[in-house]
């Protein structure tokens, strides 16, 4: 089914559909490592690109092109390249983007491993890398130098919630014959769509969100142009960050309840956060549904709803963190976020390890900052468990 003109839940559900001579309901798992030619005669069409046809799994695969086409309809975008992970991902787009004696300017509150790639390896290429607070658009301006290929922005940021304005970032980048990446797994297609703003790739870990149910670990990019797509594919399949079959499978079926998933998670996360807010044991909270966020009105303007992701801080400061989280007991003390079930973890120690103290503080990640993904179970008994748990400290 053509599903160009339809809305949101039913894209989810059939965009990139797939049909075989069986009428099949869902896309089977080709869990096939290579693909046998017709003729010589095909094979070498199938390599110099006249015919279309499949040759081996890291190049390309039915389940996963049925994904990758799924993604690319609800991002609106190009096309889409699925990955092995959030991180292949992001590797892939800066490897196809970024050349020695390059710079990038990234938002500062990134997720952890994104910078350190930047920080430890690119720069091993001389590759240079500039973080800003990119809530600033100022910080941006001044970061830019000659040499400076992209702009790389995560909003909402992992973990300080910091919003960056998708729109403005555009003009920037387009002012500057920059490429504007912009990595959406916080919000999801559902709650925002970067290249409707005016970016020129937007990336993802289906680990959280899109596939949310904490059961893979994979990635995705959608460009805007088919040039960017041809050069991140050719970066991707070189490199080795392929998805595999069964990966792809279990990601189809994950993003068809998007939708139900998001709505349902952000109406609990505005309950907790509404309880967070006047509990007298905390000391900040970080959500953009409420209007004690710093950029409440930009959440508003660039997302269709301020999801489910949220982070605070006691006013026991890390000693009273680390207590709420060894007493909670539905929520799992646990990285990841955007599954079905609650998590809680801190940053600081765990994700944000690898990024020095002094930057990390820079970044706004201080010592007490707790993130807590929202769930889908019933919304008392999240709010039940961090008051039993608030009640012990
Ligand atoms: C988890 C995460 C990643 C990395 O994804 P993996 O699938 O773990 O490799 C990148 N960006 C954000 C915002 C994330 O939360």
């Amino acid at each position: 089914m053509k599903t160009k003109d339809k809305g949101f839940n039913t894209k989810l559900i059939h965009a990139g559909a797939f049909e075989d001579e069986f009428g099949s309901a869902t896309v089977p798992i080709y869990q096939t490592s290579t693909f046998k030619f017709k003729n010589a005669q095909h094979g070498a069409d199938c390599f110099s690109g006249k015919s279309d046809g499949y040759i081996y799994t890291r190049i390309g695969n039915p389940t996963i092109r049925a994904f990758e086409q799924n993604i690319a309809e609800l991002e609106n975008g190009y096309d889409g390249i699925a990955t092995s992970s959030g991180m292949g991902a992001i590797s892939s787009v800066f490897f196809a983007l970024l050349d020695a004696g390059s710079h990038i300017v990234s938002s500062d509150a990134v997720y952890g491993p994104a910078r350190g790639i930047l920080e430890q390896d690119f720069s091993r290429f001389n590759v240079e890398a500039s973080f800003v607070n990119t809530s600033h658009i100022e910080n941006i301006i001044k970061a830019i130098k000659p040499n400076t290929k992209v702009l790389y922005i995560e909003t909402p940021a992992n973990p300080t919630m910091d919003i960056t304005d998708i729109a403005a970032c555009s003009e920037i980048a387009k002012k500057y014959n920059l490429v504007l990446v912009v990595d959406n797994t916080f919000s999801s297609p559902y709650l925002q769509k970067p290249l409707n703003l005016g970016a020129d790739v937007v990336l993802h870990s289906i680990t959280k969100f899109i596939n949310g149910h904490a059961d893979i670990v994979g990635g995705v990019i959608v460009t805007k142009t088919m040039e960017l797509y041809k050069k991140i594919r050719h970066c991707m399949v070189y490199m080795g960050c392929n998805m595999d079959p069964t990966q792809a499978f279990m990601v189809i079926r994950g993003v068809k309840t998007l939708g139900i998933r998001i709505e349902r998670a952000q109406e609990n996360a505005m309950k907790v956060a509404q309880f967070l807010q006047n509990h007298p044991k905390i000391e900040w909270l970080r959500y953009p549904g409420l209007e004690t966020h710093p950029q409440y009105a930009l959440a508003k303007k660039q997302m269709n709803g301020p999801g489910s992701m949220m982070s605070f801080g006691l006013k026991g400061g890390f000693e009273a963190g680390r207590k709420l989280m060894d007493n909670v007991h539905l929520a799992l003390l646990a990285v990841s976020l955007g599954g079905v079930e609650t998590l809680i973890q801190h940053p600081a120690s765990m994700t944000h390890a690898a990024v020095s103290k002094e930057n990390k503080l820079k970044a706004g990640i201080t010592d007490d900052l707790v993130r807590y993904s929202v769930g889908i179970e019933d919304v008392e008994d999240i709010i039940e468990d961090l008051r039993q748990a608030l009640d012990k400290i």
